[in-house]
């Protein structure tokens, strides 16, 4: 995500580091290459020319000539203007005071719609609402059964028209106003909570697409309609919200595809040329990859400052509570951790997903960006297999696998025998970390330890 602009700005301010003053020159400097790297994100040229000209006026003034540290100071500058750019404050979903909250969806085909509806019904089901999703897509022939696919991965219902019906040409239950008018009935009347229309891109912008969202939209009276836009569209990001927002008028933006080589550049144009908020992000065809958009902490992960926020709340998400509960029993009983509670960490681990993503996350990620991109997920594959050989006694007592046994392993895992004595040497030393945490003589190299 973002990670060429990313890299752009995080080395255009390492020539500013430590410099005691900044010369209007070393402004221009920066302004410029800031400028280049917002232009090869495919941010839109007036979002480009508006940003820039704030951050230079802010960096020739005060704040930054009486600064002690002046180029830490247009960092902050940069960040807090991004933070601008991307929409400030964090926009949450507004729920109808009474019946089900309406939630729309428009945008153009393979805009990542569909996906959406179940991302979003899904993440509204863990905070406790009960959705269901509304086929109204009646154009593409296979929409309705994708969006039942969806929903079933989702674990969120489907509302669907009749098999058969595809169009209201062939069938008047086939018109998708009256599908998203039934829904919204059949949601009130069962009380379901949150009701999500899909409905049917195009390819480019068109105008009965265009009729028929805004009559789907008159016909329900959305709590919000959310414009879905593929990050990867680059500079046509720009008209295409146009056209959306001059035929809809939507309230909110969902950017998907957050997760490819995408530069970025929508991101940066949508909120700024609309004036509506970025509400979501899509990050990858799995139904949980899919976050709230909050400005600041985008900001910070373009500036490479990791968004340790998103990443807890993540590992919250998916974290097996009774799992952690009896991790952390284990611990204060001072009981020998285990190859089994070892296993048991790591498919922890593994729920939370992709270990790439989730260490682009942390602070200074981008200076490790060969090695995210070398990681290789399977060596958790590798380790897993590795502790799968073993046998259950094994598991839960180590100390027993000698040399014989360690080549059986190796076999057994299909892993050479040193990678075997890695692994041995790895967990002799978190187990012996666990213990000295246990008994509160806290870990080497860090103070305190345990209270
Ligand atoms: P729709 O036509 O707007 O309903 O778009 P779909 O939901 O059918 O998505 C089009 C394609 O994009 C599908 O192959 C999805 O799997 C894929 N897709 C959707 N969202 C994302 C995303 O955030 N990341 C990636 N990599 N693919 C996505």
């Amino acid at each position: 995500m973002f990670n060429s602009l990313s890299d752009r700005l995080t080395a255009t301010f390492k020539n500013l580091r430590g410099k005691g003053r900044l010369s209007e020159a070393d402004v221009d400097a920066t302004v410029r290459e800031i400028r280049r790297a917002l232009l090869e994100a495919d941010v839109a040229v007036p979002v480009v020319r508006e940003f820039t000209a704030i951050v230079k006026e802010r960096a020739l003034g005060a704040e930054v000539s009486e600064a002690l540290n002046p180029g830490q100071q247009v960092v902050k500058i940069v960040n807090e203007e991004l933070q601008n750019v991307l929409g400030g404050e964090t926009r949450r979903i507004n729920l109808a005071k009474t019946g089900p909250t309406v939630i729309m969806l428009a945008g153009l085909q393979g805009a990542g719609k569909t996906t959406l509806a179940g991302k979003l019904g899904k993440w509204l089901t863990d905070q406790g609402h009960k959705p269901v999703l509304v086929a109204s897509d009646l154009q593409r022939p296979n929409a309705v059964t994708q969006l039942q696919v969806v929903g079933q991965r989702a674990g969120v219902p489907v509302f669907a028209p009749e098999p058969g019906a595809t169009s209201e040409f062939d069938d008047p239950t086939g018109d998708p106003v009256k599908v998203a008018r039934d829904g919204v009935d059949f949601a009130r009347s069962k009380l379901y909570d949150v009701v999500i229309v899909d409905t049917a891109g195009r390819l480019g912008i068109d105008q009965a697409l265009m009729n028929q969202a805004r009559d789907i939209r008159d016909a329900v009276d959305p709590d919000e309609v959310l414009f879905v836009i593929d990050a990867m569209i680059g500079q046509d990001a720009v008209n295409t919200a146009k056209a959306f927002d001059e035929g809809v008028d939507f309230t909110g933006v969902v950017l998907s595809k957050l997760d490819g080589d995408a530069r970025g550049g929508a991101a940066l144009s949508v909120r700024a040329v609309t004036g509506k908020p970025i509400m979501f992000a899509s990050t990858g065809e799995g139904v949980g990859d899919f976050e709230q958009f909050h400005p600041d902490r985008m900001a910070s992960r373009i500036l490479d400052m990791g968004d340790v926020m998103t990443l807890i709340e993540q590992a919250e998400r998916q974290w097996d509570k009774a799992e952690a509960e009896r991790m952390a029993k284990k611990f204060t009983d001072q009981e020998d951790f285990t190859f089994e509670d070892f296993l048991a960490q790591m498919q922890q681990l593994r729920k939370m997903g992709s270990m790439k993503k989730m260490l682009s996350m942390m602070p200074g990620a981008a200076g490790m960006r060969e090695q995210l991109e070398n990681f290789d997920e399977r060596e958790i594959d590798r380790v897993e297999a590795i502790v799968r050989s073993m046998t259950p006694h094994e598991r839960v007592a180590p100390k027993i696998i000698n040399g014989s046994r360690r080549a059986r392993i190796a076999r057994g895992s299909g892993v050479t025998v040193s990678e075997v004595n890695q692994l041995m040497e790895r967990f002799a030393q978190a187990q012996k970390m666990m213990k000295r945490l246990a008994s509160g003589q806290g870990v080497p190299g860090m103070p305190g330890g345990i209270p």
